[in-house]
């Protein structure tokens, strides 16, 4: 079956998330965004695995329903800072386990290298190589996924604590690395630049915050395999059964351009360089985005495609959608939030109101200029004023001159419509 995943969402534990985040408001937005599996996140965190072991029932296949019959997946993230040839490392990396007995297992063995009840994302002195031994020596199921690894300060190639290569990361255990997820400022086609990424499987997900709908499901991973565990965790590690990605566009993400926050400083690559990367207010380092640690990293030109290449889709939020239309800068505003549930209400989901949702329909709706607006979103043409130094980018009303060079890979999405809304239905 096709199943539309985001396993990488913190709970209402961890910093700088929405205290409402509870199994309750998790399953209700990810059914209305269109999501059919989610990860649990932060599994590790003592309260929010009472919360997970109270709320949801465990099945056979390692899949864990709530009442209403909503699935999820045992996932978490972890932060590790430590010193590995000669230079300090910060890197985040998601897991996933296969059922609640070996997340027991994990705690324990976690549990005597640090506390877990501070953050749903809780930080670790050991190195990358050592979570791998100590998760091989629990269950050859766990899969261990390096985050969003293009993000500076936290990704495994990031440019300010990461490494050159996964190689050099993870060294003889690379082996048991499968896939990498791409975070929300590098796109399938950035990640096809790295002629040594060509072996892992890449992955999207949301590393949402909170429930709402322009944060899960932002990015996701589309599978077409049984809602199984094993199942999934076979189609990660062969890449047989991952179907393809949801993608924001690039720009979108925190980290794609380099700047300084507090200085409003925001430099494509070519101007950072002509700035030698200082900073012209402040005088200090620029912090240095993705795409230009892509570029500095890359040894294949920009549209040739790795032999493994899935196919994305672009797609920016229906929420900043609405925001952009009709002017109106808050996404969690009235305004907003009535048009978004007009939508709903005819269209079931969010995934099908910006993939499906035939145009003359939502025109009716909401007028032809809206209606042309979510057909630009589907064909990947709203252009994006690019994030920088933790800023997320800006869509604009300008259309995109450059619309990627892998239109073909960028296919449009056939949703099953009377399924969705009846799944929604139930709800
Ligand atoms: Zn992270
Ligand atoms: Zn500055």
């Amino acid at each position: 079956m096709e199943i539309i995943s985001d396993f990488h969402i913190h709970s209402k534990y961890s910093r700088a998330c929405s205290k409402q985040t509870s199994i309750e408001n998790l399953e209700k937005y990810a059914r209305i965004k269109g999501i059919t599996l989610l990860g649990t996140g932060d599994f590790q965190h003592p309260l929010w695995n009472k919360e997970i072991k109270e709320k949801l029932t465990e099945t056979e296949d390692g899949i864990l329903k709530t009442k209403t019959g909503f699935s999820f997946i045992l996932s978490t993230e972890l932060s590790l800072m430590y010193t590995q040839d000669g230079k300090g490392r910060r890197i985040h990396f998601v897991l996933l386990a296969p059922k609640l007995s070996v997340v027991d297992q994990i705690i324990a063995t976690l549990r005597k290298r640090g506390r877990l009840d501070y953050d749903g994302r809780p930080i670790f002195g050991f190195s990358a190589i050592e979570l791998v031994d100590m998760m091989k020596e629990i269950s050859s199921k766990i899969e261990i996924i390096p985050a969003h690894i293009w993000t500076p300060w936290f990704g495994v190639l990031g440019s300010k604590s990461g490494f050159d290569s996964i190689e050099e990361c993870f060294k003889e255990k690379t082996k048991y690395i499968h896939a990498v997820e791409t975070g929300l400022s590098s796109d399938p086609p950035l990640n096809w630049r790295l002629k040594a990424l060509d072996k892992f499987n890449l992955v999207s997900f949301s590393d949402a915050h909170s429930f709402w709908p322009w944060r899960i499901g932002r990015e996701a991973t589309v599978f077409d395999t049984e809602l199984k565990y094993d199942a999934i965790l076979n189609a990660i590690r062969t890449g047989k059964g991952l179907v393809k990605t949801i993608e924001t566009d690039p720009s979108y993400g925190k980290y794609h351009f380099d700047g300084h926050r507090n200085c409003n400083i925001s430099f494509s690559p070519e101007e950072t360089k002509k700035y030698n990367g200082i900073c012209p207010k402040c005088g200090k380092p620029l912090t240095i985005g993705v795409l230009y640690r892509v570029n500095q990293l890359a040894d294949r030109p920009l549209g040739e495609k790795s032999q493994n290449a899935k196919e994305f889709i672009d797609l920016i939020p229906l929420s900043e959608i609405i925001s952009l239309h009709y002017g109106v800068k808050q996404l969690y505003s009235q305004r907003v939030w009535g048009i978004f549930n007009q939508l709903i209400a005819k269209f079931g989901t969010e995934f099908n109101v910006l993939l499906n949702a035939p145009k003359e329909e939502i025109s009716e709706l909401l007028g032809e200029k809206f209606a042309e607006l979510i057909m630009k979103n589907r064909e990947g043409k709203i252009k994006v004023k690019p994030g920088y130094d933790g800023v997320y980018g800006e869509p604009l009303f300008k259309e995109k001159q450059n619309n990627g060079d892998h239109s073909e890979l960028r296919k449009k999405y056939n949703f099953d419509f009377e399924r969705k809304q009846k799944s929604l239905d139930q709800f």
